[in-house]
Formats: C-alpha cells, structure tokens, sequence
C-alpha cells in the first residue's frame, strides 16, 4: 500500500507542493505543501502550506487549507476525482479529512514516523470507513525531508547565535524540532 512510484506527472505536482512548502518555511513555518489536482483536467484546485504559526492555530495544517481551496473551486464538499500532493505524511486529522473530503489518492514525499498516520504511525486508509483512498509513499522523498532538514538545522543555528533574544515564533518550532528529534 505505501509503495514508491516515481512517474514525471507526479513529480511535476510534488515539486509544485515543495514550492509551496519552501514558501511556509520564508515566513518562519515548518515547511509543508500541499497541491490537489483534478484528474479529468490535470488541473490543480486546491493549494495550501503550513501556516500554524501565523494563524495561531493546530489546524492550519497544509492539507486542510488545500481541501479548503479545492471544495471551494469545486463547489461542494465532495472532491471528486481528485489527488492529493502532499510533502510530508499525513498526520491523523489530515487523514481524517482526507477520508471525509472523498479524494482517489493521496501522494506524499517524505515519512513522518512520529505522527504520520497513512504508513508510519498506523494506516488509516487500511480501516474500514466509508471510503478509502490509496496512497503512495516516498515521492521526492530526498527533496522533502531535505527540506525539512535545512529548516531545523536553521532554527538551531539562529538559537545557538542569538540564545534569548530570538522571537517567540522561532522558539516555538524549535521546541517541536526537538519534540521531533530532528
Ligand atoms: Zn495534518
């Protein structure tokens, strides 16, 4: 179920969500993207990046703002015939909504083994709700978890430099970046 499959269509989406991802990170926030594309069309419908900082919120999570978009362009809450692009595994209430939203498939790049709930943590998508949608695993895998890399790497150089006086924002994912282990 959470097999790798690397075709160019899939690549071309999954940088565009690694766009969307490093433009989290330019404004302070742990960088994940996410794209929703419309599979009769090959169009993207829904765009959306991590923005929990900036909304003061847990669920201002990449795949939720994309669902968002989408259900909007589309005009209903069902988004049919369509497919997920995300940079970093679902977490569970991505997942969730995933389920609740309709969508085919769901393609993520890199694993997250502390909350990932579509292969790492459990397989939600593996559970007998009223829709299950298939999902592959490990697509840019490197570009993905590169990015997320950097961005801690970051976060700990800029607190080692500036020790106290960094803003609070910063300090806040460096605490998950440690909570994460990176
Ligand atoms: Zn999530």
């Amino acid at each position: 179920m959470c097999c790798n499959i690397n075709n160019d269509l899939d690549k071309c989406y999954m940088e565009r969500a690694l766009e969307l991802a490093e433009y989290a990170a330019s404004l302070g926030e742990v960088p994940v993207g996410a794209v929703i594309v419309h599979k009769p069309t090959g169009n993207i419908i829904g765009e959306g990046w991590n923005k929990r900082e900036s909304d003061k919120s847990p669920l201002a999570h990449a795949e939720l703002m994309a669902i968002e978009n989408a259900s909007k362009k589309l005009g209903g809450w069902r988004i049919v015939d369509s497919e997920m692009y995300v940079t970093l595994e679902p977490c569970p209430m991505c997942a969730g909504a995933i389920i609740h939203s309709k969508l085919d498939r769901v393609i993520f790049g890199a694993y997250d083994k502390k909350s990932g709930s579509v292969c790492s943590v459990q397989k939600m998508f593996a559970f007998p709700y009223n829709h299950k949608p298939e999902v592959a695993g490990g697509v840019m895998e490197e570009q993905c978890s590169t990015l997320l890399k950097v961005f801690f790497k970051e976060l700990r150089r800029k607190k080692k430099e500036n020790g106290l006086h960094w803003d609070k924002s910063m300090s806040m994912a460096f605490k998950r970046a440690s909570e994460n282990g990176d």
